[in-house]
C-alpha cells in the first residue's frame, strides 16, 4: 500500500507538470486517484475484519468444544474406571448409577456436535429443514412430560397453559421441538433457588405465540443485544452455570426464521426473563 502511495504521488505530480496550464484536469485526475486508493484501502480494511472474525470464531470455537467435552469426558472415564476397577464393591443399585452418568455424559457429547454442525450448516446457508404440519400444544406436552423430572431436581414448578384446540404451525417439528425444549431448559437451568416457568400457547387470527417466563437470574440490560449471537454467554451466569455452550439460541432463532416467525425476549437482571417465539397459522 506504501508503494503504491509513492508511485501515485509521483504519477500525480508528472501529470500535473503535463498539464500546469489545465488545473481543472489535473484536479478531477487528483480525484480520481484519490477515491481508486479509498476503495481499494477501504476492502483491504473489509478483508483484514473478515480475517480478524474468522481467526475470532476459530478460536471460540476451539475453546468451546475443548471445555465442555472435557467435562463430559473426565467424568465418563472416571466412572468407567471405577467399574472396571477389580477391587469395586458397589452394588448394583450404583453400577447402573455410574453407567447413567456415562450415558448422560455421551449424550452430552453428542448434542454439543450436534449444535456446532448444525451451526456450520446454519452459516453455510444449508440448515437441513423439513417443514410440514406440526401442532405445538403435543410437542409441548411431550417436552414438559420429559422435563418434570430435571425441574423437580431444580426445585422449578412446570407448568403449561395451552388450549387443545391450539391451531397447526407450518415447521420441521423436529427442530422447533428442540427449540422448545432448549428455551424451557435454559427457563430452569438460569433460576436458582425455587422458581417457575410458565408456558404459554395462543393463537390470535394469524400466529401462534408461545412465551416462556421463569423468575430466574434474568439477563443484564448491557448483553441483552448479544443474547443471539452464537457462543454467547452472559457474564452473570458465567459465574454458577459452567454447562452451556451458547449454541441453543442462535440456533433456535434460525429455526424461528427459517418457518417465517419471530423471536425475542425481555428481561430484568435478577427478576427473571420471557423469551417469545411467533409462527404463522398453517391455512
Ligand atoms: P447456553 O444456555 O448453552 O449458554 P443459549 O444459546 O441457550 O446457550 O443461551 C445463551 C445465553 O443467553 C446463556 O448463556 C445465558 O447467558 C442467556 N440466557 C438464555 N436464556 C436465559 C434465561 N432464561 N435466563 C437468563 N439468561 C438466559
Amino acid at each position: 500500500m506504501g508503494l503504491a502511495n509513492i508511485v501515485a504521488m509521483v504519477a500525480t505530480y508528472f501529470v500535473a507538470n503535463r498539464y500546469s496550464d489545465q488545473p481543472e484536469i489535473v484536479a478531477l485526475i487528483v480525484i480520481i486517484i484519490s477515491a481508486i486508493f479509498l476503495v481499494i484501502s477501504y476492502s483491504i480494511t473489509q478483508g483484514f475484519d473478515k480475517l480478524a472474525q474468522a481467526n475470532k470464531m476459530k478460536t471460540e470455537f476451539v475453546s468451546v468444544a475443548s471445555h465442555q467435552l472435557r467435562t463430559p469426558l473426565s467424568s465418563m472415564r472416571w466412572a468407567l474406571n471405577l467399574l472396571l476397577d477389580e477391587h469395586f464393591q458397589g452394588s448394583e443399585q450404583e453400577k447402573t448409577s455410574y453407567l447413567e452418568s456415562v450415558q448422560e455424559s455421551a449424550e452430552r457429547m453428542i448434542k454439543l456436535v450436534n449444535d456446532l454442525l448444525d451451526v456450520s450448516r446454519i452459516e453455510m446457508g444449508r440448515m437441513i429443514f423439513a417443514p410440514r404440519q406440526t401442532n405445538l400444544y403435543i410437542i409441548a406436552q411431550k417436552i414438559i412430560g420429559s422435563l418434570t423430572p430435571y425441574a423437580k431436581a431444580n426445585n422449578v414448578a412446570l407448568t403449561l397453559d395451552a388450549p387443545e384446540t391450539l391451531p397447526n404451525v407450518f415447521t420441521d417439528p423436529d427442530r422447533i421441538l428442540l427449540v422448545v425444549q432448549n428455551l424451557i431448559e435454559n427457563a430452569i437451568k438460569y433460576t436458582k433457588g425455587q422458581g417457575e416457568v410458565g408456558v404459554t400457547m395462543a393463537n390470535d387470527a394469524k400466529n401462534v405465540k408461545v412465551a416462556i417466563r421463569d423468575n430466574g437470574v434474568g439477563i443484564p440490560t448491557s448483553e441483552q443485544k448479544h443474547i443471539f449471537q452464537k457462543f454467547f454467554r452472559s457474564d452473570n451466569i458465567m459465574k454458577y452455570q459452567t454447562v452451556g455452550t451458547g449454541l441453543g439460541l442462535f440456533i433456535a432463532k434460525s429455526v424461528v426464521e427459517e418457518s417465517h416467525g419471530n423471536i425475542w425476549f425481555q428481561s430484568k437482571e435478577g427478576l427473571g426473563s420471557t423469551f417469545y417465539f411467533t409462527l404463522p397459522i398453517y391455512k
